[in-house]
Protein backbone atom coordinates (compact mmCIF):
# COMPACT_ATOMS: atom_id res chain seq x y z
CA UNK A 1 0.00 0.00 0.00
CA UNK A 2 3.01 2.65 0.92
CA UNK A 3 5.67 1.00 -1.90
CA UNK A 4 4.78 2.82 -5.15
CA UNK A 5 4.83 1.22 -8.21
CA UNK A 6 3.81 2.26 -11.80
CA UNK A 7 2.53 5.50 -11.38
CA UNK A 8 -1.03 5.56 -12.05
CA UNK A 9 -4.03 7.54 -13.69
CA UNK A 10 -4.06 10.47 -11.04
CA UNK A 11 -0.12 10.46 -10.60
CA UNK A 12 0.22 10.94 -14.16
CA UNK A 13 -2.29 13.65 -14.01
CA UNK A 14 -0.66 15.00 -11.30
CA UNK A 15 2.45 15.77 -12.82
CA UNK A 16 1.19 16.97 -16.07
CA UNK A 17 -0.66 19.51 -13.95
CA UNK A 18 2.41 20.78 -12.04
CA UNK A 19 4.93 20.17 -14.75
CA UNK A 20 2.44 22.34 -17.18
CA UNK A 21 1.61 25.36 -14.78
CA UNK A 22 -1.81 24.29 -14.55
CA UNK A 23 -1.84 23.45 -10.98
CA UNK A 24 -0.96 27.09 -10.10
CA UNK A 25 -3.60 28.06 -12.86
CA UNK A 26 -6.29 25.69 -11.70
CA UNK A 27 -5.43 26.55 -7.75
CA UNK A 28 -5.94 30.42 -8.21
CA UNK A 29 -9.61 30.05 -10.06
CA UNK A 30 -10.88 27.25 -7.20
CA UNK A 31 -8.73 27.89 -4.27
CA UNK A 32 -9.21 25.67 -1.31
CA UNK A 33 -10.38 26.94 2.05
CA UNK A 34 -10.39 25.78 5.90
CA UNK A 35 -7.80 23.50 7.45
CA UNK A 36 -5.59 20.96 5.91
CA UNK A 37 -3.79 18.97 8.15
CA UNK A 38 -0.97 16.35 6.63
CA UNK A 39 -0.32 13.52 8.59
CA UNK A 40 3.10 11.63 9.25
CA UNK A 41 4.27 8.77 11.42
CA UNK A 42 7.77 7.50 10.64
CA UNK A 43 10.52 9.55 8.69
CA UNK A 44 13.46 7.72 7.29
CA UNK A 45 14.01 4.55 4.86
CA UNK A 46 12.29 1.53 6.37
CA UNK A 47 14.65 -1.32 6.96
CA UNK A 48 14.80 -3.05 10.40
CA UNK A 49 12.54 -5.85 10.39
CA UNK A 50 11.16 -4.38 14.18
CA UNK A 51 9.18 -2.31 11.93
CA UNK A 52 5.90 -2.29 10.11
CA UNK A 53 7.58 -0.49 6.73
CA UNK A 54 4.16 1.03 6.59
CA UNK A 55 4.51 3.29 8.94
CA UNK A 56 7.26 5.01 7.13
CA UNK A 57 5.75 8.88 5.12
CA UNK A 58 8.59 9.85 3.52
CA UNK A 59 12.49 9.68 3.84
CA UNK A 60 14.23 12.92 5.19
CA UNK A 61 14.88 14.33 2.15
CA UNK A 62 11.41 13.98 0.80
CA UNK A 63 9.69 15.48 4.01
CA UNK A 64 12.38 18.20 3.63
CA UNK A 65 11.06 19.22 -0.05
CA UNK A 66 7.63 18.81 1.43
CA UNK A 67 8.62 21.42 4.03
CA UNK A 68 10.54 23.59 1.05
CA UNK A 69 6.93 23.88 -1.00
CA UNK A 70 4.81 24.28 1.74
CA UNK A 71 7.09 27.33 3.50
CA UNK A 72 6.96 29.15 0.20
CA UNK A 73 3.23 28.36 -0.70
CA UNK A 74 0.70 28.20 2.23
CA UNK A 75 0.68 29.31 6.10
CA UNK A 76 1.79 26.84 8.36
CA UNK A 77 -0.19 27.28 11.28
CA UNK A 78 -0.17 25.92 15.23
CA UNK A 79 -2.98 24.92 17.16
CA UNK A 80 -3.50 28.17 18.43
CA UNK A 81 -4.94 29.43 15.08
CA UNK A 82 -7.24 26.84 14.01
CA UNK A 83 -10.17 28.54 16.09
CA UNK A 84 -10.01 31.27 13.48
CA UNK A 85 -10.02 28.73 10.88
CA UNK A 86 -12.87 27.52 11.77
CA UNK A 87 -14.63 30.30 12.70
CA UNK A 88 -14.20 31.74 9.36
CA UNK A 89 -11.70 34.66 10.65
CA UNK A 90 -9.06 33.04 8.79
CA UNK A 91 -8.94 31.66 5.40
CA UNK A 92 -6.80 28.57 5.48
CA UNK A 93 -3.96 27.25 6.86
CA UNK A 94 -2.13 23.87 6.48
CA UNK A 95 -1.00 22.13 10.09
CA UNK A 96 1.66 19.32 10.44
CA UNK A 97 1.15 16.65 12.42
CA UNK A 98 3.02 13.43 13.06
CA UNK A 99 1.53 10.07 15.61
CA UNK A 100 3.10 7.97 17.56
CA UNK A 101 6.17 9.24 19.19
CA UNK A 102 8.69 7.78 16.86
CA UNK A 103 12.20 8.58 17.86
CA UNK A 104 12.99 9.37 14.01
CA UNK A 105 10.52 12.36 14.25
CA UNK A 106 12.98 14.04 16.94
CA UNK A 107 16.01 13.14 14.97
CA UNK A 108 15.01 13.38 11.40
CA UNK A 109 11.97 15.77 11.15
CA UNK A 110 12.40 17.97 14.01
CA UNK A 111 15.92 19.37 12.36
CA UNK A 112 14.08 19.87 9.28
CA UNK A 113 11.22 21.33 10.84
CA UNK A 114 13.51 23.67 12.47
CA UNK A 115 15.38 24.71 9.30
CA UNK A 116 12.36 25.83 7.74
CA UNK A 117 11.15 28.02 10.91
CA UNK A 118 8.09 25.25 10.71
CA UNK A 119 6.10 23.95 13.62
CA UNK A 120 4.46 20.92 13.95
CA UNK A 121 1.93 18.87 16.05
CA UNK A 122 3.66 15.49 17.45
CA UNK A 123 0.71 12.93 19.18
CA UNK A 124 2.27 10.63 21.59
CA UNK A 125 1.56 7.19 22.92
CA UNK A 126 2.44 7.52 26.30
CA UNK A 127 2.70 4.01 26.92
CA UNK A 128 5.62 3.25 24.34
CA UNK A 129 8.08 6.18 25.46
CA UNK A 130 7.74 5.62 29.13
CA UNK A 131 8.56 1.69 28.57
CA UNK A 132 9.83 1.09 25.54
CA UNK A 133 7.11 -0.54 24.51
CA UNK A 134 7.10 -2.44 20.77
CA UNK A 135 3.79 -1.16 19.30
CA UNK A 136 1.48 -4.02 18.63
CA UNK A 137 1.85 -3.00 14.53
CA UNK A 138 5.67 -3.67 14.99
CA UNK A 139 5.49 -6.45 16.66
CA UNK A 140 3.53 -7.97 14.15
CA UNK A 141 5.79 -7.08 11.58
CA UNK A 142 8.53 -8.26 13.73
CA UNK A 143 6.83 -11.87 13.77
CA UNK A 144 6.09 -12.17 10.33
CA UNK A 145 9.52 -11.02 8.92
CA UNK A 146 11.70 -13.38 11.31
CA UNK A 147 9.83 -16.29 11.10
CA UNK A 148 11.79 -19.31 9.75
CA UNK A 149 8.50 -20.72 8.25
CA UNK A 150 7.46 -19.48 5.12
CA UNK A 151 3.78 -19.90 5.77
CA UNK A 152 1.92 -19.03 8.65
CA UNK A 153 -0.41 -22.32 9.46
CA UNK A 154 -3.89 -22.89 9.55
CA UNK A 155 -5.01 -21.24 13.13
CA UNK A 156 -8.18 -20.14 14.82
CA UNK A 157 -7.53 -15.94 14.18
CA UNK A 158 -6.61 -15.97 10.05
CA UNK A 159 -8.39 -19.87 9.38
CA UNK A 160 -6.12 -20.87 6.78
CA UNK A 161 -3.11 -20.79 6.12
CA UNK A 162 -1.12 -17.84 4.27
CA UNK A 163 1.62 -18.26 2.60
CA UNK A 164 4.01 -15.38 2.75
CA UNK A 165 4.66 -13.28 0.08
CA UNK A 166 8.63 -12.58 -0.67
CA UNK A 167 10.91 -10.97 0.24
CA UNK A 168 9.51 -8.54 2.11
CA UNK A 169 6.33 -10.44 3.15
CA UNK A 170 3.84 -7.02 3.40
CA UNK A 171 0.35 -8.78 2.08
CA UNK A 172 1.00 -11.11 5.24
CA UNK A 173 1.84 -8.38 7.13
CA UNK A 174 -1.09 -6.23 5.91
CA UNK A 175 -3.51 -9.11 6.84
CA UNK A 176 -2.43 -9.58 10.26
CA UNK A 177 -2.92 -5.92 10.43
CA UNK A 178 -6.68 -5.75 9.61
CA UNK A 179 -7.63 -8.43 11.83
CA UNK A 180 -5.80 -7.25 14.90
CA UNK A 181 -7.98 -3.40 14.04
CA UNK A 182 -10.97 -5.89 14.49
CA UNK A 183 -10.28 -7.66 18.05
CA UNK A 184 -11.61 -6.29 21.50
CA UNK A 185 -9.05 -5.18 22.48
CA UNK A 186 -8.64 -7.78 25.56
CA UNK A 187 -8.10 -10.02 22.30
CA UNK A 188 -5.19 -8.52 21.24
CA UNK A 189 -1.91 -9.87 23.12
CA UNK A 190 -3.53 -13.96 22.71
CA UNK A 191 -3.70 -13.36 18.96
CA UNK A 192 0.26 -11.89 18.94
CA UNK A 193 1.39 -14.65 21.12
CA UNK A 194 -0.32 -17.45 19.71
CA UNK A 195 1.05 -16.46 15.99
CA UNK A 196 4.66 -16.06 17.29
CA UNK A 197 4.41 -19.47 18.79
CA UNK A 198 2.47 -20.61 15.63
CA UNK A 199 5.73 -18.82 13.27
CA UNK A 200 8.43 -19.59 16.26
CA UNK A 201 9.45 -16.21 16.64
CA UNK A 202 10.83 -14.79 20.15
CA UNK A 203 10.05 -11.33 21.15
CA UNK A 204 12.82 -8.81 20.52
CA UNK A 205 15.60 -8.11 23.44
CA UNK A 206 14.96 -4.71 24.93
CA UNK A 207 18.24 -4.07 23.69
CA UNK A 208 16.75 -3.96 20.01
CA UNK A 209 14.07 -1.88 21.19
CA UNK A 210 16.20 0.82 23.05
CA UNK A 211 16.11 3.14 20.26
CA UNK A 212 12.73 2.62 19.17
CA UNK A 213 10.69 6.21 20.60
CA UNK A 214 11.38 9.15 21.94
CA UNK A 215 12.63 10.23 25.39
CA UNK A 216 10.56 12.77 26.82
CA UNK A 217 14.02 14.99 27.45
CA UNK A 218 13.55 15.26 23.56
CA UNK A 219 9.66 15.98 24.44
CA UNK A 220 10.74 18.97 26.03
CA UNK A 221 13.71 20.08 24.03
CA UNK A 222 10.95 19.96 20.94
CA UNK A 223 8.68 21.50 23.19
CA UNK A 224 11.37 24.88 23.66
CA UNK A 225 11.90 24.98 20.39
CA UNK A 226 8.45 25.61 19.37
CA UNK A 227 7.21 22.54 18.65
CA UNK A 228 3.77 20.87 19.85
CA UNK A 229 2.13 17.90 21.48
CA UNK A 230 -0.99 16.28 22.06
CA UNK A 231 -2.26 12.76 23.43
CA UNK A 232 -2.36 9.64 20.93
CA UNK A 233 -3.58 7.21 24.71
CA UNK A 234 -1.49 5.40 26.72
CA UNK A 235 -1.43 1.76 24.85
CA UNK A 236 -2.61 2.57 21.42
CA UNK A 237 -5.97 0.22 21.55
CA UNK A 238 -8.27 0.70 18.87
CA UNK A 239 -10.77 3.08 21.35
CA UNK A 240 -13.93 1.76 20.01
CA UNK A 241 -13.33 -1.96 20.68
CA UNK A 242 -12.84 -0.35 24.44
CA UNK A 243 -15.09 -0.40 27.18
CA UNK A 244 -16.03 3.07 27.82
CA UNK A 245 -14.28 3.11 31.40
CA UNK A 246 -10.76 2.34 29.54
CA UNK A 247 -11.34 4.33 26.95
CA UNK A 248 -11.89 7.20 29.89
CA UNK A 249 -8.35 5.42 31.46
CA UNK A 250 -6.38 6.24 28.23
CA UNK A 251 -6.96 9.28 27.35
CA UNK A 252 -7.20 10.72 30.22
CA UNK A 253 -3.65 9.18 31.51
CA UNK A 254 -2.32 10.25 28.41
CA UNK A 255 -3.30 13.34 29.13
CA UNK A 256 -1.71 14.14 32.42
CA UNK A 257 1.44 11.97 31.89
CA UNK A 258 2.17 14.44 28.80
CA UNK A 259 1.01 17.83 30.84
CA UNK A 260 3.60 16.55 33.47
CA UNK A 261 6.55 16.21 31.47
CA UNK A 262 5.60 19.12 29.39
CA UNK A 263 4.47 22.38 32.23
CA UNK A 264 1.81 22.93 30.44
CA UNK A 265 -1.46 21.80 29.01
CA UNK A 266 -2.20 20.01 25.91
CA UNK A 267 -5.64 21.03 23.65
CA UNK A 268 -5.27 17.54 20.95
CA UNK A 269 -5.66 14.42 20.77
CA UNK A 270 -5.49 12.21 17.77
CA UNK A 271 -7.36 8.65 17.40
CA UNK A 272 -5.47 5.66 16.97
CA UNK A 273 -5.67 4.02 13.49
CA UNK A 274 -8.41 7.05 13.19
CA UNK A 275 -11.01 5.43 10.72
CA UNK A 276 -14.54 6.17 11.22
CA UNK A 277 -14.91 2.61 12.96
CA UNK A 278 -12.12 3.49 15.42
CA UNK A 279 -13.63 5.82 17.52
CA UNK A 280 -16.97 6.51 18.39
CA UNK A 281 -18.97 9.51 19.70
CA UNK A 282 -18.76 8.60 23.69
CA UNK A 283 -15.06 8.40 22.91
CA UNK A 284 -15.61 12.49 21.68
CA UNK A 285 -17.67 13.08 24.28
CA UNK A 286 -14.51 11.61 26.67
CA UNK A 287 -12.16 14.07 25.26
CA UNK A 288 -14.21 16.87 25.92
CA UNK A 289 -14.87 15.98 29.40
CA UNK A 290 -11.09 15.68 29.52
CA UNK A 291 -10.44 18.97 28.47
CA UNK A 292 -8.97 18.19 24.93
CA UNK A 293 -10.64 21.22 22.38
CA UNK A 294 -8.91 19.32 18.83
CA UNK A 295 -9.75 15.32 18.08
CA UNK A 296 -8.14 14.40 15.01
CA UNK A 297 -8.74 11.25 12.83
CA UNK A 298 -6.93 9.73 9.94
CA UNK A 299 -9.76 10.33 7.30
CA UNK A 300 -9.12 12.41 4.12
CA UNK A 301 -10.84 15.91 3.89
CA UNK A 302 -10.34 19.69 4.66
CA UNK A 303 -11.71 20.83 7.95
CA UNK A 304 -14.47 23.84 6.34
CA UNK A 305 -14.96 26.86 8.29
CA UNK A 306 -18.75 26.72 10.50
CA UNK A 307 -19.43 23.01 9.38
CA UNK A 308 -16.44 20.48 10.67
CA UNK A 309 -16.81 18.63 13.70
CA UNK A 310 -13.59 20.04 16.20
CA UNK A 311 -13.59 16.76 17.85
CA UNK A 312 -13.21 14.47 14.29
CA UNK A 313 -10.84 16.68 12.01
CA UNK A 314 -10.11 15.29 9.21
CA UNK A 315 -6.34 14.53 7.92
CA UNK A 316 -4.29 13.48 4.72
CA UNK A 317 -1.86 10.40 5.12
CA UNK A 318 1.21 11.46 3.70
CA UNK A 319 2.96 7.69 2.06
CA UNK A 320 6.43 7.15 1.36
CA UNK A 321 7.58 7.77 -1.73
CA UNK A 322 5.23 10.18 -3.08
CA UNK A 323 6.50 12.26 -6.29
CA UNK A 324 6.80 15.71 -5.23
CA UNK A 325 4.28 16.86 -8.20
CA UNK A 326 1.78 14.44 -6.81
CA UNK A 327 2.37 16.45 -3.34
CA UNK A 328 2.37 19.74 -4.45
CA UNK A 329 -0.50 19.40 -6.79
CA UNK A 330 -2.40 16.77 -4.03
CA UNK A 331 -1.79 19.95 -1.10
CA UNK A 332 -2.43 22.86 -4.00
CA UNK A 333 -6.01 21.11 -5.58
CA UNK A 334 -6.77 19.15 -2.37
CA UNK A 335 -10.51 19.13 -3.68
CA UNK A 336 -9.01 17.24 -6.86
CA UNK A 337 -6.55 15.14 -5.89
CA UNK A 338 -7.24 14.41 -1.85
CA UNK A 339 -7.14 10.66 -1.27
ZN1 LIG B 1 -0.91 5.93 16.00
Amino acid sequence: MMIQSRPGKREIAARILDASGMRRIVSGVRPWSGLQVLNYHRIGVPSSPLADHGVYSATQEEFAAQLAFLSREFEVIRLDQIDEILTGKRKRGVLLTFDDGYRDNYELAYPVLKEYGLSAVFFLTTGFLDNGTLAWWDELAWTVRTSPLSTIPENRWTGAAIAFDEPHRERAIRRLLGIHKQLAWSETPAFRQELRELLKVELPTSDELADVWMTWDMVREMHAGGMEFGGHTVTHPVLANLPVAEQREEIVQSKQRIEAELGSPIQAFSYPVGQHDSFTAETEELLKESGYRFGFSFMAGIGKAHSADWMSLPRYSIELGTPESMFRTAVTLPQLFGR
